[in-house]
């Protein structure tokens, strides 16, 4: 469906493309991933001509879209694009911002158009709102909307550019649903997404993008539980983790809990869980002391879907849970309430508490 040979783009003097290839078969769903600015956007844009490409070739079902001859605005017609931002028609309603599309640039009647954009708009979940203004619709509705403008030029492959990180967290599901079903009826698309969980489960292989190139290719499996390449791995390693560092007892509590709430909606965690990896560390910072500081590090593993919460502390702070102190015995029960497992140990200068979440 899509092949690309040596693709490169440079913007000045700056090469952000170096040499992508890929090939991407029909009904394939391909998450991008990787750090911002290395190019996944650049790389979406050229696959539907965007951006100009400095060099190299792209094959769209075997027809070479860089040819000077090529007709550019119907290959264009075959790639739909969805961007982080929806950029809907404010003074159109829901429906006539699906069926524009056809009635222009397609020639389809007005009834034709409609007929199709209800059914669109039935499968997006919008049907009830064909006659509301993208003003009066959750960010969640209008990126579904935009789905189904996009759908409504009836695409052979969709590029989807963060769908969902413009969004509200409460919104990003409804979305990403939309998006597995179309992947369910064997839609071919590739998704540059931040969404891990999702990712993994709805892509049939992963692109890690990084220094200019398909740094790494692999199944979701592979990419995630086993990445092969020392930058993959660390990407892999970070999105895993949750660091904090607190340093004195003074520790801001707030912005701790907001970024354990981001990483739990960000792995799609129960509210239970989430509700219990923030007691957790609520009893935890209470019974072990804060004076010389610690390393907070929370790690979801995806192939045990384990949660497990790590505290650093200088060894000097003395066993904690071992012999060495009492600690507070109703934060202790809450602890061991909540934990399948607690270790202790000392590891050269530093004291390490090691737990494991109930599931
Ligand atoms: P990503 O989507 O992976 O975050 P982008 O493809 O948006 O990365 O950008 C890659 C690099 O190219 C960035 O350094 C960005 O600043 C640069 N870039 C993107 N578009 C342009 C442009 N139109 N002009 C100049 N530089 C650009
Ligand atoms: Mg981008």
């Amino acid at each position: 469906m899509i092949r690309v040979e040596h693709l490169k783009k440079n913007f000045g003097q700056l090469e952000v493309l170096r040499d992508v290839n890929a090939n991407i078969a029909k009904g394939e769903v391909i998450s991008i991933i990787g750090p911002s600015g290395t190019g996944k956007s650049t790389f979406l844009r050229c696959l539907n001509l965007l951006d100009q490409p400095s060099g190299g070739e792209i094959f769209i079902e075997n027809e070479n879209i860089l040819n000077k001859k090529a007709n550019v605005a119907k290959i264009r017609q075959k790639m739909g694009m969805v961007f982080q931002h929806f950029y809907l028609f404010d003074h159109l309603t829901v429906l006539q911002n699906v069926t524009i599309g056809p009635m222009k640039l397609r020639d389809k009647s007005k009834v034709e158009a409609a007929e199709r954009g209800m059914e669109l708009l039935k499968m997006v979940g919008l049907a009830e709102k064909a006659d509301a203004y993208p003003r009066n619709l959750s960010g969640g509705q209008k990126q579904r909307v935009a789905i189904a403008r996009c759908l409504s030029m009836d695409p052979r492959i969709i590029l989807f550019d963060e769908p969902t990180s413009a969004l509200d967290p409460t919104m990003v599901s409804e979305v990403l649903g939309v998006i597995r079903s179309l992947a369910k009826q064997g839609m071919t698309m590739v998704i540059v997404t931040h969404e891990m969980s999702f990712a993994r489960d709805v892509s049939t292989r992963i692109f890690y993008m990084d220094e200019g190139v398909i740094y790494e290719e692999g199944t979701p499996e592979q990419l995630f539980d086993n990445p092969q390449r020392e930058k993959t791995r660390i990407f892999i390693n970070r999105i895993r983790n949750l660091e904090y560092r607190i340093n004195s007892p003074d520790y801001d509590l707030y912005a701790l809990n907001s970024e354990i709430e981001a990483f739990c909606q960000k792995h799609f965690f129960s509210p239970k869980m989430q509700h219990n990896i923030l007691l957790l560390t609520e009893e935890c910072l209470q019974v072990v002391p804060l004076t010389g500081g610690l390393d907070y590090l929370l790690t979801y593993s995806e192939k045990s879907s384990q949660v497990s919460l790590r505290l650093i502390l200088p060894a000097s702070t003395g066993m904690i849970f071992g012999a060495d102190k009492e600690p507070d015995t109703i934060s202790l029960a809450i602890i061991n309430g909540l934990t399948e497992s607690l270790t202790e140990s000392v590891v050269d200068d530093s004291l390490i508490i090691e737990m494991i979440l109930k599931k």
